[in-house]
């Protein structure tokens, strides 16, 4: 074997639901299919792989239209089950398994919020990608010639369509553009390392396939030959899926990014428990397409090597995870390194404190540590992560928390179900759970319920501080002279409300407004200008303590006015200001401090 030897590049799909990931993956497959002879196509588990002879006989036409390269790479291989949920599994510590990707994205409705998230966590995981906008087949007028190269396909189109194919496109760019990256249809992309490529397609049609895969190829053996080399060590992979099947018991569909793993080697499996150490027991791939009559759904083999999807059948995997690591072990003495080695990666992700922050919950190590990672790129902190549903206990932990900071009193829950015990202490003790299969959706359920419950808080201190307020007694409208007082007045300025102390230009305290009246009916709040007949509660009396024509202000506390003046100060009117400043005046002569230092 040459030293130059390459692995196949592993590719992941994504995207927002609807866009076509399924279909595009159906396309690739079934060119594959067509192009190969029956029997000869090697079955992946959970995987598909396109071999470097199909991607040449795919791409031939664009050789005359494109600077293409000869192909080193023994092909790609395309994982099944497109989705960012799959992709977040195949990780490996500080990366991703997936090697490249393709974003698709419907041409004709742009990015929506999935197709946002599957840029974050490609973004994040630092994953080299391209974008198919997928389904130009609909673009109104467009008339499909099956299975060709976008290159050719344009050529056949009426200006006005290929116009609104740009302006399309130029949105795509745009969207791009809002989460930092550069990009540009394929065809007018000068660096490849800077700007990412857009290749319009049909996956219902095939049209574009060339061009994605040539490009999805030519990138791999420009940029990441480093990352490709193979490796004949032993084998390093990822849990895809925990996988009970009839007559093996629980299996590993598992995807191999490094080295070979054979029959009979000893592996060290990621689990929540600890390092599960076991003997490889069989290794098994899909029984070739072909094999119509097949009674079998899998065939034995003795080795496979990077980059594969294969189950692994072995003892005591019960306890094993999706997302976890699978790593083969050379020799005896190697064991408590690659177990060391195994848990690290584990350990990276799951979290346990004793400080404020959310709780976290996921189906998968891999959804955990996309969710765990979004959430810290936002400040928020995260007091315990774990795979599994949502139990009393996560309640209870979110309960201390809770007690530390209200706002972070919550669990954040991935995918996974609540159990019953769990939400009925929830509803009891008033923690709120929030669950979505969307990372982005339940970020954002959890950061609009911070912001409610801010503005909750906001409202409610709000209304308990008193607002400046000015007013004046008019003359002739005396209606009761004590116990309580009745009054007609003019709110001159601010705002009066039922409950607010008053006092007089003198700082001098008359008592508390018990009531507001307008036109005879109770009122809770008047602004500058209204003319009412306010109550006066306190040993107070008309002709001996006040007077008709006497200017009166809301005895604003110095702690409420310290507020006004500085974290509300937003919240008060122009003539409240105003008011507030005459208050200030007033209140200094005897309290020098009054609004700067708390005090009453
Ligand atoms: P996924 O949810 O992203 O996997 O989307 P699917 O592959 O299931 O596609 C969703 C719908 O769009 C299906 O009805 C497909 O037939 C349709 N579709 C996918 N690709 C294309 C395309 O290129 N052209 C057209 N016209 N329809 C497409």
């Amino acid at each position: 074997m040459s030293e130059k030897r390459l692995r196949q590049p592993i590719v992941a799909v994504l995207g927002h639901v609807d866009h076509g990931k399924t279909t595009l993956l159906d396309r690739i497959r079934g060119t594959t299919v067509a192009m190969k002879e029956p029997g000869k196509i090697t079955q992946h588990v959970g995987a598909s792989l396109v071999p470097t002879e199909v991607i040449e006989k795919v791409t031939e036409p664009l050789k005359k239209l494109i600077p293409t390269v000869k192909l080193e790479l023994p092909g790609l291989l395309f994982i099944d089950t497109p989705g960012h949920s799959i992709f977040s599994n195949l990780r490996k510590r500080g990366g991703a398994v997936a090697d490249l990707a393709i974003l698709v994205v419907d041409v004709m409705e742009g990015f929506q919020p999935q197709t946002i998230e599957a840029v974050e966590i490609l973004k994040q995981r630092k994953v080299p990608f391209i974008v198919a906008a997928n389904k130009i087949d609909k673009i109104p007028g467009w008339k499909s010639i099956e299975n060709v190269p976008f290159l050719v396909s344009v050529r056949h189109q009426d200006k006005s369509v290929v116009e609104y194919l740009d302006n399309r496109i130029y949105e795509i760019m745009g969207s791009l553009a809002e989460l930092g990256f550069d990009s540009d249809r394929f065809d007018r992309v000068k660096d490849y390392t800077r700007q990412l490529a857009i290749v319009p397609v049909s996956a219902k049609t095939g049209e574009g396939i060339p061009e994605l895969l040539a490009l999805l190829a030519g990138l791999a053996q420009r940029y990441m030959k480093g990352r490709l080399k193979y490796v004949e060590g032993p084998a390093k992979g990822v849990v895809m899926e925990v996988k009970e099947e009839p007559g093996y018991g629980t299996t590993l569909d598992t995807i191999i990014y490094d080295g070979i793993i054979r029959q009979g080697d000893v592996i060290v499996v990621g689990s929540l428990e600890g390092p599960i150490v076991t003997k490889v027991r069989a290794l098994l791939l899909p029984e070739p397409l072909q094999e119509i009559r097949a009674t079998k759904k899998f065939r034995v083999v003795d080795e496979v090597s990077a980059a594969a999807g294969v189950k692994i059948v072995a003892p005591n995997l019960e306890n094993a995870v999706a997302g976890a690591p699978v790593f083969v072990v050379s020799d005896e003495s190697q064991l408590e390194k690659v177990k060391e080695e195994v848990m690290k990666e584990i350990e990276d992700v799951l979290i346990e404190t004793d400080k404020e922050g959310v709780v976290v919950k996921a189906d998968t190590l891999g959804t955990l540590e996309a969710l765990v990672q979004f959430l810290k790129s936002k400040d928020i902190p995260v007091r315990m992560a774990k795979v599994g549903p949502v139990t009393k206990r996560d309640v209870m932990e979110a309960m201390v928390s809770k007690r530390m900071n209200k706002e972070y009193g919550v669990i954040l829950a991935f995918n996974v179900k609540v159990l019953p015990e769990a939400k009925e202490l929830a509803e009891k003790e008033d923690i709120k759970i929030f669950v979505h299969d969307v990372i982005y959706k339940l970020i954002e359920d959890f950061e609009n319920w911070v912001k409610e419950l801010r503005e909750q808080e906001k409202r409610k201190e709000l209304e308990q501080l008193v607002r400046p307020g000015k007013l004046r007694i008019l003359p002739g409208f005396v209606f009761r002279r004590s116990d309580p007082v009745i009054v007609g007045i003019e709110v001159l300025g601010g705002t009066l409300m039922p409950g607010y102390p008053l006092m007089k230009e003198s700082g001098e305290k008359v008592g508390k407004i018990l009531q507001i009246q307008d036109k005879g009916k109770s009122v809770k709040e008047v602004k500058a200008g209204q003319q009412v007949a306010i109550s006066i509660k306190g040993r107070v009396m008309v002709g001996r303590h006040l007077f008709e024509g006497d200017v009166l202000y809301t005895d604003v506390p110095s702690s409420h006015a310290k507020l006004w003046l500085t974290k509300y100060k937003n919240e008060l009117s122009e003539d409240e200001r105003y008011v507030l400043n005459e208050i200030i005046k007033i209140k200094r002569k005897t309290d020098p401090l009054y609004g700067l230092a708390v005090g009453t």
